[in-house]
């Protein structure tokens, strides 16, 4: 069967200030296409374009030019009456803060969004309870995000976004404040909504492990594609990574340094016990 296209991105630029002395263009012609049911890791320096685009891919903001068709809905034709809409409907967002409302708890965060979708009270309660089981929240319904971790509010958040069932969520930088445990718990929240679920995830990171996760990485830099494939065909360009001021994940970075000392190391292991293997059969003797 033929995958269903849930985002296609063509020429997309977008500039800020325009018409000023300070105009700058920070996207400049990018091409993306994502299918449904993908998990999309996007990376690149600090100030690439990289919250702007996500912006754009959510219908937060238009581009300056190009064309973008979100699920067959034509948004660069769009008006903007029917912006939140599309919104609203589509895409699911979840950004580095937790957008939690603080005197209230659990249950009710995640039931925010199905009161304003007319999602009637008791199923909305059901479906609360429901949603914050999946997201392995199911112990802490009462509590109020000042009495949740940072990893527990991040997931009381994005049971909350898939509460309205959108085909597609958007997460900017979403881990960027949390420690190694929230993370992580994050991380295993989103691939299952992936796996499970079937949701389109995209991801934006810095956190280059975090995108080894995903099953395909786009990686951003002055304003524009510089790779797009496997985490494995992407990272194992180190060189690549470097000249644009990222690095590949650890486990590749460890394989490229021995092999400039004169190890002949594949530079695709991402997985640490497969990298630690690796290691394990060159150096026994
Ligand atoms: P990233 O998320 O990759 O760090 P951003 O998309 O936030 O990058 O920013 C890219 C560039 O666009 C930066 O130079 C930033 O200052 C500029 N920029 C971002 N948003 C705006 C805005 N709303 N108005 C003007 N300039 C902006
Ligand atoms: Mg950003």
């Amino acid at each position: 069967m033929e995958k269903k296209i849930v985002i296609d991105m063509k020429g997309i630029r977008k500039s800020y200030y325009i018409g000023t002395e300070n105009e700058l263009e920070v996207l400049k012609g990018i091409d993306i296409t994502v299918y449904e049911g993908e998990f999309v890791a996007i990376v690149g320096a600090s100030g690439s374009g990289k919250s702007t685009l996500m912006n754009i891919i959510g219908s937060l903001d238009r581009p300056t030019s190009g064309s973008y068709i979100l699920e067959d809905v034509d948004i660069t034709a769009a008006k903007d009456n029917q912006l939140s809409n599309i919104r609203n409907q589509k895409i699911g967002f979840v950004f580095q803060t937790y957008n939690l409302i603080s005197k209230t708890n659990a249950i009710k965060n995640v039931e925010m969004p199905m009161l304003y979708g007319g999602v009637p009270g008791k199923q909305r309660i059901e479906r609360a309870k429901e949603l914050l089981k999946i997201v392995g929240m199911g112990d802490r319904m009462k509590h109020l995000p000042e009495e949740l971790s940072g990893g527990q509010k991040q997931r009381v958040a994005i049971a909350g976004i898939i509460a309205m069932e959108p085909k597609c969520i958007v997460l900017d930088e979403p881990t960027a404040m949390l420690d190694p445990k929230g993370r992580r718990e994050v991380m295993q929240t989103i691939t299952q909504l992936n796996r499970d679920k079937g949701i389109t995830v995209i991801l934006i990171t810095h956190h280059m492990d975090e995108a080894a996760q995903a099953q395909r990485v786009i990686v951003l830099h002055n304003g524009k594609v510089a790779d797009d494939g496997t985490p494995a065909e992407v990272f194992s360009k180190v060189e690549n990574m470097h000249k644009i001021g990222l690095a590949s994940p650890q486990t590749v970075e460890l394989c490229y340094e021995l092999n400039k000392n004169g190890f002949d190391l594949p530079l695709s292991s991402l997985d640490p016990n497969e990298c630690a293997q690796i290691l394990y059969e060159e150096l026994k003797v």
